[in-house]
């Protein structure tokens, strides 16, 4: 019987995993994964501001894997292409017949000085924990110190998670404010971003409503302002410095580092892949999802890495592995997308859809738009209870 290890259990991993066990029993999967559980990362964010809990963004792996999928929770070490073996932490190596290479991603500091010291990256459930934690200790602890910088955040970069981030950050301050007995005039949060515009993704007039919505909650942009070094308390750039105790460093991701402790050809720990998601001279290897770099075949330029794209990535990766199996030709990836929704907040946000005509949305008709895509997400890595438990 064939072999297939996937490695990851994010997006990517699970959903391919998902659909070899239903749609060819006959191929042995195993799945290896950090955690027992999956998180949905496009909601780290709420964790980290103390929205959600971690119970809400999770669920059990064992419970969403179908029953003829083994799975290993162990540490990825390095993948040995040429035995076809993983090296784990703490298992013995196992080989294989297929690869998935699904690790997904990790903060990126682009070599920024004292950014991993000092910012607070938000990438997987340990990392928000921290940071709601580091944000309510610091709150709390202004009522003895009476120090003004305990009272600032400052958000890097003005990406997704970021402007994520902000917007349940100005939802839940009040709460925050209340529960500390802090005074709300003197609190102060600032974003820094590189780059001239916020949310580059959307359209002008949706990424300008998301900066007018922030602004008017007490949030103020500095862009065009590259961060160069972050000290402790201090967020560094060619021309300023700004002054916070809370420093959330959301200024995009890499992928996992095994990817270059394997010997891959890479690029921020990114492999540039086939059409059809192999790797070159490696047919029976797929990279998917954060780790993969997946030209578009219309524009030569790679797709962004999305939850929506890994998803779309695993599809064609368990229908080219099946195709692989049967001797059949292998199908090219090519991803239409639904669009792109940003939360501000639960109950608001921006949206750009792209199903029946192009939907340009703002306001509070984002709120549900953005739970149908994150229950969609549920449903495609595991099932409707589980879904209905994470509501
Ligand atoms: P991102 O790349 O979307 O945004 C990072 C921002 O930080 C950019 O605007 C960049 O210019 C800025 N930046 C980088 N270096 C900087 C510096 N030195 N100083 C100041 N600013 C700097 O990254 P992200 O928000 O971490 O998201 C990571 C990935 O996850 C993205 O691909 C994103 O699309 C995806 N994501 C999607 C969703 C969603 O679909 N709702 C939510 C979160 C994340």
């Amino acid at each position: 019987m064939a072999s297939v290890l996937i490695l990851g259990a994010g997006y990517a991993g699970l959903r391919t995993a998902k659909l070899l066990a239903k749609h060819s029993p006959q191929l042995t999967v195993t799945v290896v994964n950090k955690n027992a559980y999956h998180y949905e990362s496009t909601q780290l964010h709420e964790v980290a501001v103390g929205t959600r809990e971690p119970a809400d963004i999770t669920f059990s792996l064992r419970q969403a894997l179908p029953k003829n999928v083994d799975l290993i929770i162990d540490e990825v070490v390095k993948v040995d292409r040429e035995k076809q073996q993983v090296e784990l932490a703490h298992h013995e190596p196992l080989s294989y017949d297929y690869l998935v290479n699904s690790l997904g991603f990790e903060s990126e500091t682009f070599g920024i000085p004292g950014a991993e010291e000092n910012g607070l990256p938000l990438i997987d459930i340990p990392t928000a924990l921290a940071a709601r934690e580091h944000l309510e200790k610091t709150l709390a602890h202004f009522n003895e110190s009476h120090d003004p910088n305990d009272l600032r955040i400052i958000v890097c970069g003005a990406g997704f998670t970021s402007i994520e981030y902000l917007g349940d950050l100005v939802y839940h301050l009040p709460a925050l404010i209340n529960q500390y007995h802090l005074p709300a005039d003197q609190i102060k949060i600032d974003c820094i971003e590189a780059m001239p515009k916020v949310l580059p993704m959307f359209s002008q007039d949706l990424a300008d409503y998301a900066v007018h919505y922030l602004e008017s909650h007490g949030v103020t942009f500095h862009t065009s302002t590259p961060i160069t070094a972050i000290n402790p308390g201090v967020v560094e750039s060619k021309e300023s410095s700004f002054k916070a105790n809370t420093i959330i460093w959301t200024t995009g991701v890499k992928g996992s580092h095994v990817i270059a402790d394997s010997g891959y050809d890479q690029k921020r720990n990114r492999v540039v892949v086939q059409n059809n998601l192999s790797v070159k001279d490696h047919p029976n290897e797929f990279v998917i999802g954060d780790v993969s770099a997946v030209p578009d075949p219309d524009t030569g330029r790679m797709y962004p890495t999305t939850g929506q794209i890994a998803i779309a990535q695993a599809d064609v990766a368990a229908r080219n592995i099946r195709a692989l199996v049967a001797g059949r030709s292998l199908t090219d990836f090519k991803f239409h997308s639904l669009g792109t929704v940003c939360s501000l907040g639960p109950t608001n946000g921006v949206a750009e859809i792209f199903m029946m005509g192009h939907w340009k949305l703002k306001g509070h008709v984002v709120g549900p738009i953005k739970k149908l895509v994150n229950d969609r997400s549920v449903l495609e890595l595991s099932d409707i209870k589980t879904m209905l438990e994470s509501n």
